[in-house]
């Protein structure tokens, strides 16, 4: 799964759950569409990392205890800038490659 380009994998953007706040209420769970939680033994957890989309932090607001938490925002874009100037500077050089074979 790619976002802007870039492999999801190599993006940390994911939630994380305190689990000794966390009642297991299950408002994250229903809250998302995109399967990232599952809960177990009276927990949330993160089940599926990846599906969480970039960028989004929706989830954050409807736990009641303030147990769900992300990366700072500000660091992830400095962190995705850099990956794609990386992946541009790559297919340049590709380009540069093609056109003098
Ligand atoms: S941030 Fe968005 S996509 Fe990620 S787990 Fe929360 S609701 Fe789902
Ligand atoms: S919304 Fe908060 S308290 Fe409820 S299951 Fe999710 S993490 Fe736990």
């Amino acid at each position: 799964m790619k976002w802007k380009d870039i492999e999801r994998e190599r993006i940390q953007w994911l939630p994380t759950i305190d689990t000794h706040k966390c009642t297991g209420c299950k408002a994250c769970f229903e809250f998302c569409c995109r399967s990232v939680y599952q809960i177990e033994d009276g927990t949330a957890k993160i089940e599926n990392p990846y599906n969480c989309l970039a960028s989004c932090s929706n989830c954050q607001s409807v736990c009641p205890v303030g147990a769900i938490s992300f990366p700072n925002m500000k660091k992830m874009r400095e962190i995705i800038r850099e990956l794609r100037e990386k992946l541009l500077y790559k297919q340049n050089k590709k380009m540069e490659v093609n056109i003098w074979m």
